[in-house]
């Protein structure tokens, strides 16, 4: 690929990694996502069809130098065409690298078939292993379903198991080392994410937020953390050897030391808007471009510009940041 035909932007960084929001719903309801009583969902029609994502997806990898692509949400196991948006995203050439984030309900009736389908790996979302605790944090008894699915994950050869966690101040941040122990136990890489202002109802603060410093601080109370020594490269998790390893823990730093600098992420919306950064402002319809009936080669350079001006960091700290209008749930997280 000539290299002016990639996703480049203004600050000389290449967007190889796409993220596909497959829809904005979701079963569970996070309390640092969603409100208790779900959103405004968007509205059927404007939901872009499997053919439309694939397509999409194809623009992406043959066209534009994708090279990696997540599917996400909302939550992407309540749509139903999943399996096979997979499967024929599996069918490209040059063949992406396919990875799914979900909150794993469902997923152990499903791993095997999106194995099957050519995904190559999961992120599952747990935040603790206590009932209790996991009931209070996504307000849904389902525990033992996210258990299942992970279990299923790795047994469908999904591996390595990553599972994300968001620390809450006050709910789970006592339990990040047993998460961590749990996590060894079975052979899942855990990684921590610092909690970002991405909530609809607005709800984080800084002064709130469980921060990357104080995840290691609580971790170093059980476990011996070592840095390991790979490249970081584009990869935003810090990682440490536990225990001298092999086992590892990683931790996202997104609000307290920003990788926007290496930065090589696109994300594509359920309704079909390209976004150059989770906190972009602005987003660029390729919906109504691609249902007016535009080439290939159009949404390609309308992809290209959407990308090029985007800008050199999230700007949290800055006393000008707002957040986005679209919660995270509606962007693809
Ligand atoms: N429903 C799927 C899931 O939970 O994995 C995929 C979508 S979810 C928005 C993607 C990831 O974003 C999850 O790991 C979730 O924990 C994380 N997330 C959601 N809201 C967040 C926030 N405000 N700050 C940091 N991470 C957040
Ligand atoms: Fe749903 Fe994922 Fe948001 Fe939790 S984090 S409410 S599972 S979209």
């Amino acid at each position: 690929m000539q290299t002016d035909q990639r996703l480049v932007d203004g600050f000389g960084r290449v967007a190889t990694d796409l993220r596909v929001s497959l829809t904005d719903r979701c079963n569970l309801r996070c309390t640092y996502c969603m409100p208790e009583e779900g959103l405004d969902w968007l509205a059927k029609e404007s939901l872009l069809t499997d053919d439309e994502i694939v397509r999409l997806v194809r623009v992406a990898v043959t066209m534009l130098g994708v090279r990696e692509v997540r599917f996400t949400g909302g939550e992407p196991l309540v749509r139903r065409g999943l399996v096979d948006i997979v499967q024929r995203s599996a069918e490209l050439d040059p063949r992406p690298e396919l990875s799914l984030t979900t909150n794993g309900l469902g997923l152990a009736r499903t791993a095997s078939a999106l194995a099957a389908a050519g995904l190559d790996r999961v992120n599952v979302s747990l935040d603790t292993v206590r009932r209790t605790t996991f009931q209070e944090l996504t307000r849904r008894d389902r525990l033992d379903d996210v258990v299942a699915g992970l279990a299923a994950a790795d047994a469908a050869g999904l591996r390595p198991v990553k599972v994300n966690a968001v620390l809450m101040r006050g709910v789970n941040d006592d339990q990040a080392a047993e998460l961590l122990e749990w996590c060894i136990a079975r052979g899942y890489q855990l990684r921590f994410i610092e909690q970002m202002p991405l909530d609809a109802q607005h709800g984080w603060s800084r002064e709130q937020m469980v921060t990357a410093e104080e995840i290691l601080g609580l971790l170093s109370q059980r476990f011996e953390l070592t840095e390991a020594e790979e490249p970081r490269g584009s990869a935003p998790a810090e990682k440490f050897l536990v225990d001298g390893g092999p086992a590892t823990v990683g931790v996202i730093a997104s609000v307290t030391r920003p990788f926007c600098g290496d930065c090589d992420r696109v994300r594509l919306t359920a309704d079909g808007q390209v976004r150059n950064c989770l906190f972009a402002r602005e987003e660029s319809d390729l919906r109504t471009a691609l249902r007016a009936g535009a080439s290939d080669e159009e949404l390609a350079s309308r992809w290209r510009a959407a990308v090029a001006p985007k800008r050199a960091g999230h700007g949290i700290d800055d006393v000008a940041f707002l957040q986005p209008s679209r919660p995270m749930s509606a962007i693809g997280g």
